[in-house]
């Protein structure tokens, strides 16, 4: 069985922001990844608030520094799917579809997940004009209509994204208020190809082979209609991706682990970084900065406890 001292679970910024401080800092480093690199950041077309980066850059440019920079140190990235973690007192294992590793210490960076809307339809026309990734879809909806539902950072932000294809995009957001910070929401004010549904639910997607309409629920006037479109993008939040370790660590209502301001959790030399953490900001900027915490602590960890 292959060793490592650092195993880390998910190649997000998080996990490479981690990989750069165990390689680093000398620990034979192997993250795992089933995946794309970069976690739920690579299908965002424009970062602007990454410190550093005066030009705005994509998702997609900045992990891939990220990447490089963690194989510049020696960590190796392994394309395979974790099953599962076995924990026994000294020996953490982690098992996956091409054999079974054994690490010293293990950060799980698995980060989350697009929440899903569940309403009729939702499911059977995804990839049918149901998205959850303006920057993979939006190009095909070059002078269309399509619709964004939620009112938070990512609906927001996606949503004037999408007005350099759409002909018209709709933001369809349940309350009267925006819940996305104050600069995103100026963008979005200020935009003539967006128009905002508030106070507004969807109760389903129509279409046969192809999204064709919306039937929404105005909650203020209690009246019902239907938005004809071409398609629908759904950023209602997040879930977080907990399954390996949901039964092992200590989790928050929603699903979320709970560490301490080192990552730490309830075992011993198993942390937790990024989104999957309970946390306050979720940002790219804090996802590395808990890996590089992580990353510091595992290392500490490893001198002290081999
Ligand atoms: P979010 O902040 O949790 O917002 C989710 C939005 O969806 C809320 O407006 C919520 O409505 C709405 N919603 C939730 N469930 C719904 C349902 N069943 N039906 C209709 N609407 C529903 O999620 P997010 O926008 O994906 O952001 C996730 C995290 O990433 C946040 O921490 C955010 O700040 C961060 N982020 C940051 C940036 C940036 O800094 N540029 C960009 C994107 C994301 P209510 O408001 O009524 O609850």
């Amino acid at each position: 069985m292959q060793s490592v001292d650092l195993a880390i679970i998910g190649a997000g910024p998080a996990g490479l922001s981690a990989a750069i401080y165990g390689s680093r800092g000398g620990l034979k480093t192997m993250i795992f990844e089933s995946n794309m690199i970069g976690g739920q950041i690579v299908l965002t077309n424009e970062v602007e608030n990454y410190p550093g980066f005066e030009d705005t850059l994509s998702g997609f440019d900045l992990v891939e520094k990220m990447r490089l920079q963690a194989l510049k140190f020696g960590a190796e990235i392994k394309d395979t799917t974790v099953l599962s973690i076995n924990i026994s007192d000294t020996i953490k294992e982690i098992i996956t579809s091409e054999g079974n590793f054994q690490a010293k210490t293990i950060i799980v960076a698995t980060g989350a997940s697009p929440r899903k809307l569940e309403v009729p339809g939702e499911y059977r026309l995804i990839g049918r004009g149901v998205s959850y990734c303006a920057t993979c879809d939006g190009a095909l909806y070059r002078g269309k209509k399509v619709a964004v539902v939620g009112g938070g950072d990512s609906a927001v932000e996606e949503a004037v994204f999408l007005t350099k294809f759409a002909a018209k995009v709709y933001l369809i957001h349940r309350r009267e208020e925006l819940r996305a910070v104050y600069s995103i929401r100026q963008q979005a004010q200020k935009n003539e190809k967006l128009e905002f549904i508030l106070n507004t639910v969807v109760q389903e997607i129509n279409g046969e082979k192809q999204v064709q309409s919306l039937s929404l629920f105005n909650k203020k006037t209690n009246q019902s209609s239907e938005l004809t479109l071409d398609g629908v993008f759904i950023y209602v939040g997040i879930v977080p991706n907990n399954e390996l370790i949901k039964d092992l660590l200590d989790i928050d209502h929603q699903g979320f682990v709970i560490t301490n301001e080192n990552m730490e959790t309830n075992i011993q030399g198993l942390y937790v970084a990024g989104d999957l953490r309970k946390k306050t900001l979720r940002q790219v900027v804090t996802a590395t900065s808990d890996g590089a915490i992580a990353g510091f602590w595992a290392e500490k960890y490893i001198q002290e406890n081999t």
